[in-house]
């Protein structure tokens, strides 16, 4: 038995939603066939603190079984960013081909230079938050008491509505 493990994907350069597609072929490769995989919708989204030329992001979230640690993942997420062509070194918030962050991981909490679990910026973040609850509203992240729906009903950010781009894809 794995553990559960949400990643958000974003993308906004090039062909976004290919981008998202060929990461979430990546990521299914990684996992056993029989596991639940869970998909969100595709969103557009403006960008948060970013230059004005930055392109609108493509996000979503999926969920996958994972058996192995989580370094291991980070290893593989990163693998397939850079297989997908991101380029090592970004400006803080400029434009890239692919990000893969890893949301949760089962009940793992930990926080080092390499690696926070659960993503510290979740919950703050529409772009996460409203894709996450279309496949776990009732999840509770390991440390808190509420779900991701009520977090994501009294979120107070001054982003603006997300644009659903794709239910299936
Ligand atoms: P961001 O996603 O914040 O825009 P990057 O994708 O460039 O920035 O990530 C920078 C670093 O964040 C990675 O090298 C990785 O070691 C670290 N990191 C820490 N926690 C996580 C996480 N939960 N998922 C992915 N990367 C993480
Ligand atoms: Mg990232």
């Amino acid at each position: 038995m794995g553990n559960r493990v949400g990643i958000a994907l974003g993308s906004n350069l090039g062909n976004r939603l290919t981008h998202l597609r060929e990461a979430r072929d990546m990521l299914r490769g990684l996992v056993e066939e029989d596991t639940l995989y869970l998909q969100a919708p595709v969103y557009q989204s403006e960008p948060v603190d970013c230059s004005d030329r930055s392109p609108d992001f493509f996000n979503t979230v999926v969920e996958i079984d994972y058996i192995g640690e989580p370094y291991d993942l980070l290893m593989k997420t990163q693998g397939i960013e850079f297989h997908l062509g991101r380029e090592s070194v970004y400006e803080v918030n400029a434009p890239r081909i692919i990000d893969l962050d890893i949301l949760y991981f089962g009940n793992e909490a930990m926080c080092d230079e390499i690696l926070s679990i659960p993503h510290p910026r979740l919950l703050d973040r529409r772009f996460v938050l409203q894709p996450l609850n279309e496949i776990r509203p009732n999840l509770i992240l390991p440390g808190d008491q509420i779900t991701i729906s009520r977090h994501l009903r009294h979120l107070e950010s001054d982003e603006p509505p997300l644009t659903l781009v794709q239910t299936t894809w």
